[in-house]
């Protein structure tokens, strides 16, 4: 009867070195993992063990299942087959340790025997397999195709700690395979051909005959035993730990919605400015990453002129972690202020992250300690000071803010004075830029054809502050929900809209829960009046557009239907551009960005945008529902020449011509 013989033609010696080895294995790993632990609690609390059964679905989704990951097809089945062939090999490896170390020495028996022992034998073969592919298609990729993305940093570390991963779990695959062959060219068992692979080569090594082949079984044997112990123990200290911390992290990941972010851990510090003011996932954060480089892929900041790369920023914070004391500080030596300010807060990166890296958190921090020592560029400077002084950062009188009602017929309701169903928040951009003075009327005839029951906060409305937020200008930001919050509270109305994606993450997700009332894009709005047959259309526009997909309505408020259906019911027919919905492509204005002084681009994110958009066959709109996008696209169309190609037009536009 087929039967697992553990220790066949391994010396005594060699059997009792293996254990030997296993236990001082265990105590270096451990201690590997304590002092990754050790350096994780240097930093900052932070509770993150909420909902556990939500956190456990998440790890088996994509920890195990590795969903995200599977998003990219070549590098998703790489690594499936890397995993799933690591986890065969790893559960195979533990039943043939229970049933020979604990059923066959306490008990006198097997299970690894008879029909059982040759499916064990035939699931690992072919399992063992999916490694080998799995390797070949890391290494080619790496080394003969070597996308941009997996370039290191200029460090031989880096570039020796990959290597040293798929050479060892190389040599692992093989000699395992190597040491069944051999085994089953000398033993000759009739289950042979239930082990594929092995009988395969074990074709070759019959010829060889005896004793070669029980020597070389031995060697090599030793040689798998010490190498697949050695690559345990480096587990910590290598790019492997990744199979510790991606779990760890997606375990911890924030279940907090994608717009809400973390106000100031503490107030003395005013941001970080050392590793150790980052909180404790935040530090695991940067040693989750696996250098995988799809954030990379994504950034816009990165696209238009690679100043910033938020992996090389991980990796940079994860070697900083490490650094022996060599005085280097963490901003200005390690992350410099112009990668930091070049971070459009689109999120994409974070949404790409297969280990839940957010690397958002961290950036903001560090922002928030620059804002606090006035290491800022001046155009950015001017616009703070204006918030803070007007509440917007025109820098222009609370007075003018409505200024773009005086022709509006019948006059816009003042909420302060008159109760009405919408509170209609209008936006720095809307109401004080002079280009879209035309756009934001038309909104206001759209509200009042459709027959809304809307009105405005006039003088009293100020900036929402969500950019100011995100630059990291946190006592500014609480100062103009201060304001923003004592205007609502003293105002009649049930819900706000607004036209405005930067406004409407921040009133929706951190404005204070008390008094708050829903918060509607009009896109969501618009959208509920079609579907309940209050708005109805007389004309179908007929029109082939494209629709951008806001940052901060897609990825950070998954609205992504709402516009998609307000454009179908005019009669347009929708051509999605090829980074749509949560891949969609930044616009370059997000984060404070629209503020800040440009410097020396490659290629800006709205002219990518755009170029992207006249490749469609056919579109000649371009639709966006933001604001801040009707300046940046139409200065992209100028910039890129695309005038006689594509017109950029907000969604309010095609709603009001539908009508
Ligand atoms: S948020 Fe956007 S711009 Fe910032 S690092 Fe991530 S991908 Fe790049
Ligand atoms: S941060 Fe995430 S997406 Fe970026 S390289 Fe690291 S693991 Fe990959």
């Amino acid at each position: 009867m087929p039967i697992r013989e553990t220790f066949w033609n391994i010396p005594h010696w060699a059997e009792i070195g293996q254990y030997v080895l296993g236990f001082l294995t265990i105590a270096v790993f451990l201690y590997g993992v304590f002092r990754r632990i050790r350096r994780w609690r240097q930093g900052q609390p932070e509770i993150r063990t909420d909902h556990l059964g939500q956190r456990l679905v998440n790890v088996f989704t994509q920890a195990i299942l590795q969903l995200k990951t599977a998003r990219d097809p070549y590098p998703g089945i790489m690594h499936l087959s890397i995993f799933w062939g690591i986890i065969a090999l790893f559960i195979g490896t533990a039943l043939a340790t229970i049933d020979w170390d604990v059923t066959h020495l306490f008990f006198n028996f097997q299970f690894l025997k008879g029909s059982v022992y040759v499916v064990y034998e035939l699931i690992l073969d072919i399992l063992g397999l999916f490694l080998v592919l799995g390797l070949a298609l890391a290494i080619y990729r790496r080394y003969v195709r070597k996308p941009a993305r997996l370039q290191n940093l200029p460090d031989k570390v880096l570039k020796s700690d990959d290597l040293y991963v798929l050479v060892i779990l190389a040599i692992i695959a093989i000699t395992g395979y190597l040491v069944e062959g051999l085994r089953i060219a000398v033993v000759q068992p009739d289950w042979a051909p239930w082990s594929p692979i092995g009988n395969a080569i074990a074709y070759i090594f019959t010829s060889w005959g005896n004793p070669t082949n029980q020597v070389l079984h031995t060697t090599i044997w030793i040689t798998h035993i010490v190498v697949s112990f050695g690559a345990l123990c480096s587990i910590p200290f290598t790019k492997l730990f990744h199979i510790v911390s991606a779990p760890t992290n997606i375990f911890f990941s924030s279940l907090k919605p994608a717009g809400t972010l973390a106000p100031l851990r503490d107030d003395t510090t005013m941001g970080v400015k050392e590793w150790k003011q980052f909180s404790w996932k935040q530090i695991l954060d940067f040693e989750a990453c696996t250098r995988c480089g799809r954030c990379q892929d994504v950034c816009p900041a990165y696209a238009s002129g690679g100043i910033l790369s938020p992996r090389n920023m991980m990796i940079k914070l994860d070697m900083h972690l490490w650094e022996r004391k060599n005085g280097r500080k963490l901003l200005g030596d390690v992350i410099t202020p112009a990668e930091l300010w070049a971070c459009t807060t689109c999120r994409a990166c974070v949404q790409v992250c297969p280990t839940f890296i957010d690397h958002l958190s961290s950036f903001i921090d560090m922002r928030r300690y620059l804002v606090n020592e006035g290491e800022v560029d001046t155009q950015l400077q001017d616009a703070l000071a204006n918030l803070g002084r007007y509440g917007n950062s025109f820098g222009q009188s609370d007075r003018m803010r409505a200024k773009w009602t005086q022709p509006i017929q019948p006059k816009i309701k003042d909420v302060r004075r008159e109760q009405a169903e919408y509170l209609w928040f209008v936006g720095d951009y809307a109401s004080y830029s002079a280009s879209l003075t035309e756009i934001t009327e038309t909104t206001a005839s759209v509200f009042q054809k459709i027959g809304l029951d809307f009105g405005i906060l006039y003088e009293s409305e100020r900036n929402a502050g969500n950019d100011a937020r995100r630059v990291g200008e946190e006592g500014l930001f609480e100062m103009l929900v201060e304001k923003n919050s004592s205007a609502f509270a003293k105002s009649q109305f049930q819900t706000i809209i607004t036209t405005d994606p930067h406004s409407y993450n921040t009133l929706k997700n951190e404005y204070p829960i008390e008094g708050q009332r829903p918060v509607l894009h009009y896109s969501e709005l618009l959208d509920n009046l079609i579907s309940s047959g209050k708005i109805k259309f007389s004309k179908k526009l007929g029109y082939k557009v494209t629709f951008h997909d806001p940052c901060y309505l897609g990825r950070y408020n998954g609205v992504y239907d709402a516009p998609r259906r307000v454009i179908t019911a005019t009669g347009c027919e929708l051509v999605e551009m090829p980074r749509c919905r949560e891949n969609s492509f930044c616009c370059g204005a997000g984060g404070g960005r629209i503020w800040m002084e440009e410097g020396e681009v490659k290629e800006r994110p709205s002219e990518s945008r755009i170029n992207e958009a006249t490749h469609l066959d056919g579109v000649q709109i371009f639709i966006v529902a933001c604001p801040k996008d009707i300046t940046m696209y139409r200065d992209a169309v100028k910039t890129t020449q695309n005038e006689d190609n594509i017109v950029v037009k907000d969604l309010i536009e095609l709603v009001n011509e539908a009508l």
